[in-house]
């Protein structure tokens, strides 16, 4: 560190310092990495976990920075939403991901995250039927993926959004089940076609006895409600049996695959058509 004072040297190369600088290089620099060409859309499959097949993919951003290397989604996401910048960067994801899913054969569905306030922009939902129009993808093949923070404030912009979209085709997911608060009041409310049970009922400290319990009330819970269910962070064989015993219908995870970029996505789906 670069310091005018003697015993200051200590307080520059703190690691909160290099936290600060770190996330404001990142405010900065995303505002042009989608010009630079910095950004690309993965793909990551979500499997029929009686059949086998992939029945949809979900799109997860990636940042290849010329410097720092791989950036997490979980790093410039949250810049992205302070700053405001989640707005072009989302109408630019779900444009490119519409793209790619208009390739795959017409079962194959598409899986897009959608942060709270990419919802409250103005227009936003029209916003989100013109990138589909646009890559000549039907509505019925988009699914938002929301998260029970979209309702913090459940406001009317939000039934709106969801009425809107809804009426076109478009599908919604609940997102990260289970780590937000009172979720089946929004399952009791909002028309959703899938829930994705968070990875931490899956595998880590918390998995066990009791989540498999859970997950498994979940699952009779989306059968009579005509839901999918998906266990999301399936990494084992074990895990893939265990969630499917327990009832749910859909699995993703390294298990089945890592998000992969678009053209091996479609060789994926190529290759299984094959077989
Ligand atoms: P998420 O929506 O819960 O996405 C799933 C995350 O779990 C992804 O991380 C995925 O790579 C990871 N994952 C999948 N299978 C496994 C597994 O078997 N084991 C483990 N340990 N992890 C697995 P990723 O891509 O780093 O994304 C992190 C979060 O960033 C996402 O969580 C989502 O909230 C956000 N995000 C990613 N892409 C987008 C995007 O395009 N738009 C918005 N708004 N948010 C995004
Ligand atoms: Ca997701
Ligand atoms: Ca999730
Ligand atoms: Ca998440």
């Amino acid at each position: 560190a670069k310091v005018g004072g003697r015993n200051q040297v200590c307080f520059f190369d703190t690691a909160m310092t290099r936290d600060l600088v770190r996330r404001k290089e990142i405010e900065v620099e995303l505002r042009s990495a989608i010009q630079r060409d910095e950004l690309s859309i993965f793909f990551q499959p979500i499997v029929d976990l009686e059949t086998g097949r992939i029945r949809s993919f979900e799109a997860l951003v990636r940042w290849f920075h010329p410097e720092k290397g791989e950036l997490r989604p979980d790093e410039f996401i949250p810049v992205a939403e302070e700053t405001g910048a989640i707005i072009t960067l989302g109408n630019w994801i779900t444009a490119q991901a519409a793209k790619a899913c208009a390739q795959w054969p017409e079962d194959v569905t598409l899986a897009v995250n959608l942060s709270p306030m990419q919802l409250r922009a103005p227009g936003a939902a029209l916003g989100i039927l013109t990138a589909l129009r646009d890559a000549g993808l039907a509505p019925h093949r988009l699914e938002l993926e929301v998260t029970e923070s979209l309702f913090l404030d459940d406001s009317a912009d939000t039934v709106r959004f969801i009425d809107e979209l809804s009426a076109e085709g478009v599908r919604f997911a609940l997102d990260d089940f289970g780590t937000g608060y009172s979720s089946l009041h929004y399952v009791n409310k909002y028309p959703f076609k899938k829930i994705k049970v968070d990875r931490s009922f899956v595998s880590g400290p918390n998995a066990g006895r009791k989540s498999d319990a859970i997950i498994r009330a979940v699952a009779g819970m989306g059968s009579t409600l005509d839901m999918d269910i998906v266990a999301e962070g399936l990494e084992t064989i074990e895990q893939v049996q265990a969630v499917k015993a327990a009832g749910c219908t859909l699995g993703q995870g390294y298990y089945f695959s890592r998000a992969v970029p678009d053209y091996l996505a479609a060789m994926l789906l190529a290759q299984e058509r094959e077989r």
